[in-house]
């Protein structure tokens, strides 16, 4: 049979493709993965459908034999294996997905999930290799046959010997270019470190053939010799169900995913069926990472697509107030461009989100009423980011977080949450009340908390900038409002305001004298009556402390 051309399309398509789809060369083994796993679940399906075909799963793996000498990749797997014309409709043209077709003829349903639907993913294979040989025998065939083609130019089908059902693919990797050695593609340890990367939850076992050492029995010597090691571990732990797991699971999981180097202070294992299906496993870090308040960090979720890697960091998934959150989701339900980089429509991927945004709350609220301490150590972590998350956006996510907020109290000498707060307020209380200074033991000594305290109102001290700008965006918890402890009206009853009014208009020369002695820096001097053992202090006019005047004065405009 003599040589083929790719039909024109196909052409410019696979130029585009080797050069530009994917952004790294390492994926043409997931794309060729995931394909011959498509082809097992094929053979699974078509098992299921008919009575004289039983699947017996040992008998169904993938395997992956690089050679040396050859310069080769070899790629072999058990699955339903491609006909004559399956091989011209499906390799001969680009973008002409076989699975797809597959999915709609036979209506897959859930469970039977085939990743492939855009028919490019198989010419991954030219970014690493020159020459890529397809060697296949369909189900009910006895007839084999062999593509190849190396490259744009075209491609050959002949008829071949082929035992087996299935199919082997070879790549003949490209010779070594200045800025690229394609013989890592043959390094057990490379080879080892991309399946783990995107493809440890193929269902089915990816093995390969590996150097072992042992010790030779009477001597010192090691002996080397090859031993077939599955390398994926199948079965993802979020698949699991969480009975099987235990804490030690979920900590070595954070570990091997390199999370961070701390222990998770709290893992959220989420497996939702609904209007969208996934499957995520959240953790919440204990230590903050030292780039965390810095323009450097990137905050995501790891996105997979039935088991397979797409993306190592979707930012899209967790919102900035839980930035801190690492993790991944695993969903069926997605649509994915071409390369399987991008999310093509983004409203499954908003319902997910979202609906993580809900469970982390949930779960940060739990530990906070469960596990106390445990809560303060996070809020001493990332406590900043959540009243940042008040803050911005205009305030659109107050809701959520307004309940994870907490305080220094006065009168507790720890963080407390508003709810607490407003529980122990006196009925003749008006005001949430706060004083705002560098540390609590400023605070402390500041005037202006006197007659609050006095009176035993609790008072809560803000240590931090943002703050009084959380609060201020709040407004109000549960219809009380929040009142700085140095404002002009603090809402508090005086018994003798009468008297202070007589005082008042006898000092008023005295007052007026010591305004002008200030040169315009007061806007008023007058008697108090929230002093006790202070002879005097300074108030703010309106709504805002003086220290928050200090923050908006000091911001570049
Ligand atoms: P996709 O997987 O998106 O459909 P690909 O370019 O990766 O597109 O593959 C094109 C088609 O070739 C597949 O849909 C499938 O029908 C066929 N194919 C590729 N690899 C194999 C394989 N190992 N076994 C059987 N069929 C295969
Ligand atoms: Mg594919």
């Amino acid at each position: 049979m003599g040589k083929r051309k790719f039909k024109a399309e196909s052409k410019r398509l696979l130029d585009l493709m080797i050069n530009s789809i994917y952004s790294q060369r390492e994926v043409f083994l997931r794309e060729l993965i995931s394909n011959a796993s498509d082809a097992i679940d094929k053979i699974y399906y078509r098992a299921l459908t008919d009575e004289n075909l039983s699947f017996n799963q040992s008998d169904y793996y993938i395997k992956i034999i690089p050679n040396k000498e050859t310069r080769s990749l070899t790629l072999i797997d058990t699955g339903i294996g491609m006909t004559q014309e399956e091989l011209e409709k499906n390799l001969g043209t680009i973008a002409k997905s076989g699975s797809f077709n597959f999915k709609s003829e036979n209506e897959v349903k859930d469970g039977h999930d085939i990743i492939g639907q855009f028919g490019v993913g198989f010419y991954a294979a030219f970014m690493v290799a020159d020459v890529v040989t397809v060697k296949s025998k369909a189900l009910g065939s006895d007839e084999a046959f062999k593509w190849e083609s190396k490259g744009s130019d075209g491609y050959t089908i002949e008829p071949t010997e082929k035992e087996t059902v299935g199919t082997e693919i070879t790549l003949k990797l490209k010779e070594n270019e200045d800025d690229e050695n394609f013989e890592e593609y043959l390094q057990e340890y490379r080879l080892k470190e991309i399946i783990k990367k995107y493809s440890d939850f193929i269902r089915y076992p990816i093995k390969m053939d590996v150097t072992k050492s042992k010790k030779e029995e009477d001597s010192d010597d090691y002996v080397e010799y090859m031993e077939e090691e599955t390398i994926n571990s199948m079965v993802p732990i979020w698949r699991k169900n969480k009975s099987e797991l235990s804490d030690e699971d979920y900590e070595n999981f954070y570990h091997e995913k390199r999370y961070g180097f701390d222990k998770p202070l709290k893992h959220i294992h989420a497996n939702v069926d609904g209007t969208i299906r996934y499957n995520a496993i959240l953790f919440i870090p204990e230590n903050r990472p030292f780039d965390y308040y810095s323009q450097d960090y990137e905050k995501g979720l790891e996105l997979y697509s039935n088991g397979v890697l797409i993306m190592e960091r979707c930012a899209d998934l967790v919102p900035d107030h839980f930035s801190f959150v690492k993790g991944l989701v695993d969903s069926e339900d997605l649509s994915l461009n071409i390369s399987r980089e991008m999310l093509q429509h983004d409203r499954q991927l908003k319902l997910i989100a979202k609906n993580i945004n809900k469970k982390i709350k949930s779960q940060l609220l739990s530990l906070q009423r469960d596990e106390r301490e445990k809560y303060e150590q996070f809020y001493h972590a990332f406590g900043r980011q959540l009243k940042f998350g008040v803050y911005n956006e205009f305030g659109a996510n107050k809701d959520v977080l307004k309940d994870l907020l907490m305080f220094y109290s006065s009168k507790e000498n720890k963080l407390v949450t508003l709810a607490e707060y407003v529980s122990r307020m006196p009925e003749e209380q008006k005001y949430i009340y706060y004083a705002t200074g560098e540390s609590i033991e400023r605070i402390e000594k500041l005037p202006q908390t006197e007659l609050v305290a006095d009176k035993g109102f609790e008072i809560l001290y803000f240590t931090e900038e943002i703050d009084e700008f959380a609060i201020r965006v709040l407004m109000n918890y549960e219809e009380k409002e929040f009142k700085s402890v140095s404002s002009n009206d603090l809402g508090i009853e005086s018994e003798d305001e009468k008297a202070s009014e007589t005082e008042a208009s006898e000092n008023k020369e005295l007052f007026a004298y010591m305004k002008e002695q200030l040169g315009g820096k007061v806007k008023e001097v007058r008697i108090s009556k929230r002093l006790k053992s202070h002879p005097v202090c300074l108030t703010a006019e309106g709504e805002i402390s003086i220290e928050m005047e200090k923050v908006i004065n000091a911001m570049p405009d």
